[in-house]
């Protein structure tokens, strides 16, 4: 990103920027730990922010790929979003001050089962653009890149694509598309993020949520 206009909060609220839909369910009881809850059931509510038992937190609730520039802008002083969506976006004006070790998937390179191997340029369908570009790239592979939104699995079976770079969890989605994994491009989970300016502006309120969420953190691990 270049020179982000870093803005504070509009109010001296920590803000806490979380992630809609899968990790939402798994990031919640991590922050009742810590002793934060929203006041009310973030689910079935159509808003966008939510006070919470603490009166000096709210929760702002967007898209995952969302998160990281409300953070990187300081307009959230914390948010939790997948490793994958961090590297995606690129990560500056912010720091990763934890692994929140929930929704655990692997980004992996997968293909047609049985498709032959591609002798010239591979195309890849992927919405992780950026990171297939970066990790074909590294390995000296020259790849054309196609942006594809969702469904990854189809672009092979369309032949829109040789082989796609996609989250894969239990790996169903893959295989009842008849689709095999290749190549482990990184393990993901998702991270709480701090934006610059809240770690040096708000150390002091921002720095003991991050301590208990990690206790947190801890103590699910083990009972897990
Ligand atoms: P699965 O069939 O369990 O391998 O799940 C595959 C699909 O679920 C992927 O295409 C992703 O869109 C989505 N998915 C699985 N785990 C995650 C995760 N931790 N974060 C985001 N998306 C996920």
């Amino acid at each position: 990103m270049q020179n982000p206009q870093a803005t504070s909060t509009p109010s001296d609220k920590i803000t806490i920027a979380l992630s809609k839909g899968r990790i939402l369910k798994e990031t919640l009881p991590l922050f009742a730990a810590a002793g934060i809850e929203p006041l009310e059931d973030i689910h079935t509510s159509r808003k966008l922010i939510f006070e919470t038992t603490r009166s000096d937190v709210q929760f702002i609730v967007i898209r995952a790929t969302d998160v990281p520039t409300y953070v990187e802008y300081g307009v959230a002083d914390l948010g939790v979003a997948g490793k994958d969506v961090l590297m995606e976006h690129g990560a500056e004006e912010m720091y990763e001050v934890l692994d929140l070790q929930i929704a655990r998937c692997r980004l992996m390179t997968a293909r047609l089962k049985d498709a032959p191997e591609i002798a010239g340029r591979m195309k890849v369908a992927t919405k992780f653009v950026r990171v297939a570009k970066q990790y074909f790239s590294e390995q000296g592979r020259q790849v054309d890149l196609i942006k594809l939104y969702g469904g990854m699995e189809l672009a092979p079976i369309m032949k829109l694509a040789d082989c796609i770079v996609d989250i894969v969890d239990t790996g169903n989605t893959l295989k009842a598309n008849g689709l095999v994994v290749e190549e482990h491009i990184a393990d993901i989970s998702s991270r709480l993020v701090a934006s610059r300016l809240a770690l040096k502006l708000k150390d002091d309120r921002i720095n003991p949520i991050i301590e208990t969420l990690a206790a947190a953190v801890q103590s699910s691990a083990v009972r897990a």
